[in-house]
This record gives structure tokens, C-alpha cells and sequence, in this order.
């Protein structure tokens, strides 16, 4: 089983494609996006990617490879944990 941790930054990032603060609704509660790097680990490997991460997908087309976005989907989470 993959787990995943989220690591926080201090501030946030917009999007650099279109500058957006973006928002995510998680839990009931939205959360900022931006400010924080996701690790998910599948094996021997550990993928690392902004928190932006899903807005990259569903706004500008952007596509990980598969076995990173298999990681992230079925990574169990995990308490976020300051960098
Ligand atoms: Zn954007």
C-alpha cells in the first residue's frame, strides 16, 4: 500500500499558469492549494509533487505519469507535517 504525506510550506503559491489562488474543498472545509508538496511512496519510489497538483490536472490538462498518479490515488494519507 502507498502512503502519502503532505508537507508544509510557509505562504502559499498562485498557480503560475493563471495565477489563481486556488482552493480545494477537503473534508467539508476548503483549504488552500499551493502550499505544500505531496510525497507518495509506491515501493522503492517516492513521488513528490506541488499541491497544485490537482488543479494542474482538472484546469491545464496536465498528465504525471501513471504510476505517479496511481501512487497518489491509492496512497493512504497522512497527517500533514511542517517542512
Ligand atoms: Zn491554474
Amino acid at each position: 500500500m502507498a502512503m502519502a504525506n503532505t508537507v508544509a510550506m510557509r505562504g502559499t503559491h498562485r498557480c503560475p499558469f493563471c495565477m489563481s489562488r486556488v482552493t480545494m474543498t477537503v473534508d467539508g472545509q476548503d483549504v488552500y492549494l499551493g502550499n505544500a508538496e505531496l510525497r507518495a511512496r509506491a515501493g522503492d519510489i517516492t513521488y513528490v509533487a506541488p499541491s497544485l497538483l490537482p488543479h494542474y490536472i482538472a484546469a491545464h490538462d496536465y498528465k504525471p505519469p501513471d504510476e505517479a498518479l496511481h501512487a497518489f490515488a491509492s496512497a493512504t494519507p497522512t497527517q500533514p507535517r511542517p517542512s
